[in-house]
């Protein structure tokens, strides 16, 4: 079913998978999920849970084919939910805006963060660079000062602007704060600087990133935050950088893209994934706009007749939105069925393609 070259690869991923096991590797976290054979559980990489015997361990691409295969999330480090570090990342963005709209209270922000609020405060003054009454203080300032001016930034987007995505600040901060050690997955842009921003589209906010071979994530959400830490998760490794003023061109055509797709795009595409995920997703762009195909089909397609769930696994790892479509696969009976990006885009994009 594999290449010689696709064997390869794979039995490289399992033992770059080990090891990142084996360090309780944070920086794996949401890349991959494991399972222990023996327990029925599953964890994430960095789970503190007494490490299980290597011929005991399997992997997942996604927390849904770990349960689809019949295990259990583990009660200690939560697989069923998003990584822990990432949680707090968004727990201290939801303060940001809480704080913003007046309704901030650090009981309830702490909660929401599993932290006590000493440790909350703590938390959100080293990923933010100052307690949650100093943010407080310059909003107020910042209102008095800007609400004569119409169109103003919000503090969010000022702080996103200037401290948080310029150069990745905010997530490297996260990142010793929280407790990440340097990974070493195999993955994740190591030694790369990656140039992001974000756009608005029919489906919500766009972000768009690039390394220097082309677009190589295209995420799709409500929460540019939100969508931030998504591309932090893909990308552990590298650098994030607010992209220059001129990106704005490429953004215009990736929206230009997902608002009208059967244009075609001539975009150049930096894919990343196993030998198998990059045949899935080169079946995919070779399905036309306003076409659909079942995931058994795409799994033919590929040489790996029966492989529809791995298939399903591979659409659900797409980093690229539109450009590679898996917006386009169907279930065998024709239902819409999963979408990374939640299943109103997926039948949105369908209907714009009929
Ligand atoms: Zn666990």
């Amino acid at each position: 079913m594999y290449s010689a070259d696709g064997n390869d690869m794979l039995m490289n991923e399992t033992a770059s998978r080990m090891e990142a096991v084996r360090a309780r590797d944070a920086a794996a976290d949401g890349v991959f999920f494991y399972a222990v054979l023996t327990t029925g559980v599953f964890c994430y990489p960095s789970c503190a849970a007494r490490p299980a015997r290597a011929e005991n361990l399997r992997f997942f691409d996604t927390r849904q084919a770990a349960a689809a295969a019949g295990y259990r999330p583990c009660r200690r480090c939560r697989p069923d939910l998003a990584p822990r570090a990432q949680r707090r990342a968004e727990a201290v963005a939801a303060a940001c805006r809480a704080i913003e709209t007046g309704h901030f209270d650090l009981a309830q922000a702490g909660a929401q963060a599993g932290l006590a609020p000493a440790s909350f405060t703590r938390l959100f003054r080293n990923v933010t660079g100052v307690s949650p009454a100093a943010y407080e203080a310059a909003r107020r300032q910042h209102a008095a000062q800007t609400s004569l001016r119409a169109g103003a930034n919000t503090i969010t987007d000022t702080i996103y602007q200037a401290g948080f995505s310029s150069s990745g600040r905010f997530y490297e901060a996260a990142d010793t704060m929280l407790g990440m050690t340097p990974g070493k997955f195999r993955a994740g842009g190591a030694g790369e600087t990656i140039d992001h921003a974000t756009g608005a589209c029919f489906l919500g906010t766009v972000l768009v990133a690039a390394s220097g071979r082309g677009i190589c994530a295209i995420l799709l959400g409500d929460d540019t935050g939100a969508l931030l830490a998504d591309l932090r998760a893909r990308f552990p490794r590298a650098a994030l950088r607010e992209a220059a003023p001129e990106f704005a061109a490429r953004v215009a055509d990736v929206v230009r893209l997902i608002e009208a797709p059967k244009a075609g795009h001539s975009l150049p595409l930096d894919i990343r994934g196993t030998a198998f995920q990059r045949r899935v997703w080169q079946a995919l762009r070779d399905i036309p706009a306003g076409q659909t195909a079942s995931y058994q089909a795409v799994a033919a397609a590929v040489g790996a007749p029966g492989a529809a769930r791995a298939v399903g696994s591979a659409c659900a790892a797409n980093p690229l939105a539109v450009a590679v479509p898996c917006h386009r696969v169907r279930t065998a009976a024709g239902a819409i069925s999963g979408y990374r990006w939640g299943p109103a885009r997926k039948a949105a994009l369908l209907a714009r393609e009929q």
